[in-house]
């Protein structure tokens, strides 16, 4: 089960585990606005799970800055290849690595874009000159990520959710947006 957090101003912030989310209920950063049927009990609290929890300030989670991870790096380039500039579902970018692992380049925010499967084929194990491939963007490490860019499985938003956010599909991947 998960819990879809909004920010102080009712807009998709982040989806986390109920885990967390109970954890931030105790810590006192969110105020509860639907829960499951669930249940979760333990030997000193019984609770329904939370659904959609309102996080009091943003502050405290923004500044810990965005975690790098493949989806973090598609939200960036805003799921384009930043090689052809063609936007595609998740399951259709990899990413690529601009100055190629073999020449020393390494796995982090600056020598990550976004890439197509077939840009990344084309390139292969070239830097950008090297393939004659030009870059769209430089990649950069980002201070946050924008919110319309978080993305999950269509199958993974609940009815619970409904009102808080909407959802546009595409292909398998949904993607929240604030309503209104
Ligand atoms: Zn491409």
């Amino acid at each position: 089960m998960k819990t879809l957090l909004l920010t102080p101003w009712m807009t998709p912030h982040n989806v986390v585990s109920w885990e967390t989310a109970v954890t931030l209920i105790f810590l006192g950063k969110v105020e509860i606005l639907e829960e499951y049927d669930e249940e979760i009990r333990s030997p000193s609290i019984s609770l329904r799970a939370p659904a959609v929890a309102r996080l009091k300030k943003l502050v405290s989670l923004v500044k810990r800055g965005v975690k790098f991870s493949r989806i973090n790096v598609f939200s960036r380039d805003n799921f384009r290849c930043q090689y052809c500039g063609s936007r595609k579902p998740m399951r259709e970018l990899n990413y690529d690595h601009v100055i190629p692992r073999t020449q020393g380049g390494r796995t982090v925010w600056e020598n990550i874009a976004t890439c197509c499967y077939p840009c990344n084929e084309r390139k292969g194990s070239r830097t950008p000159e090297q393939a004659g491939m030009k870059l769209i963007r430089a990649p950069f490490r980002p201070r946050s990520l924008p919110i319309s860019h978080l993305y999950l499985e269509a199958h993974q938003v609940p009815p619970e959710w409904n009102g808080y956010c909407i959802t546009a599909s595409d292909g398998g991947d949904a993607l929240l947006l604030a309503t209104g």
